[in-house]
């Protein structure tokens, strides 16, 4: 089946090189070919600057190649959710340090909201420079065994001991640091096995990590847990924890509002009945795609990291 990108560089975000390598050990920029490098050299996690936008006291969005980031500053110490690509890792340092001059005495952290390695790949980086890592068991789990990415048909090795979760949670754990209550659970499993949300509950930020694709359709990864079913009900979750006022930090794109995020989990849910509906009426998936089911939502949805015959082709496997 050939597979259709909205462009390389969404290929490239993901954290896969196209040198065609059946293992894939981790992200690294020398994996890929010279002529790829050209051709999004503007893509380079090592060379694009990290941005930073403050969501309240202390907490910012930090945005840069790979998934959205937050951090969390105090003399509690620097909390930091997901960690881009290992080579992302000076310029999410630099980010940090240009908001926080004088760094706390106090041990940092870095929270993973799933195992994908365009959230991960910084984790050793970080951990050499005194963040400890905490994620979802399944998280630790997936980074310390090779993953098969169904999708790009691609292996992904294990990650060094070093990028390695060093304290897990298997349903809900809450966090008070730095003024805040910060509340992480577990959702079922929706864009992998292993993802969580958190929130910020005083400073009314939700970081949903990759559940959200802000205003594109979402990648999600059935050979390692995802399905759309999944998908629909941890959108709804979270609108539940939200309120007009919530700035809630998608896995990419902008920042968004819970208005976003219903139209979000309203397009999700209209996609799956349709494509479920030709499913059940018998027709095989490259019938289905034939149908066009999101024809109506493709202007809106189709532009950003997944093709539209892609992300159908995702929800007919997995409905
Ligand atoms: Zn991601
Ligand atoms: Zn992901």
């Amino acid at each position: 089946m050939t597979m259709t990108f909205a462009s390389r560089r969404s290929f490239l975000q993901l954290g896969f090189s196209a040198a065609g390598a059946a293992l894939v050990p981790r992200w690294t920029w020398a994996q890929a070919t010279a002529g790829q490098q050209n051709a999004a050299a503007q893509d380079d996690p090592g060379k694009v600057q990290v941005k930073s936008t403050r969501l309240g006291d202390h907490v910012f969005l930090l945005q840069g190649v790979g998934g959205n980031m937050a951090l969390q500053t105090g003399s509690d110490g620097l909390l930091l959710i997901d960690a881009s690509y290992a080579p992302a890792v000076p310029r999410i340092r630099e980010a940090i340090a240009s908001l926080v001059p004088t760094p706390p005495s106090a041990p940092s952290q870095l929270i993973n909201t799933h195992w994908h390695l365009d959230h991960t790949g910084g984790n050793e980086g970080l951990h050499d420079a005194g963040f400890a890592i905490l994620a979802h068991r399944q998280t630790r789990d997936r980074l310390s065994h090779a993953q098969e990415m169904k999708l790009f048909h691609r292996t992904v090795g294990p990650s060094p001991a070093g990028a390695l979760p060093t304290q897990i949670f298997d349903s809900t754990m809450t966090v008070f640091r730095n003024g805040d209550t910060l509340d992480m659970v577990h959702f079922a499993p929706a864009h992998t096995d292993s993802d969580i949300y958190i929130h910020f509950k005083n400073a009314n930020v939700l970081h949903l990590g990759d559940i959200w694709f802000n205003g594109m359709y979402p990648f999600i990864d059935e050979g390692t847990g995802g399905n759309i079913d999944g998908m629909i009900a941890g959108s709804k979750l979270a609108l539940e924890l939200a309120d007009g006022s919530t700035k809630i930090i998608p896995g990419h794109g902008p920042l968004g509002t819970k208005q976003e995020l219903a139209a979000y989990h309203e397009m999700l849910s209209a996609v799956r009945e349709k494509v479920a509906l030709l499913k059940k009426q018998g027709l095989s998936e490259q019938e289905a795609l034939a149908k066009k089911p999101t024809a109506e939502f493709d202007a809106k949805w189709g532009k950003g990291f997944m093709a539209p015959d892609v992300f159908v082709g995702i929800v007919y496997r997995t409905v």
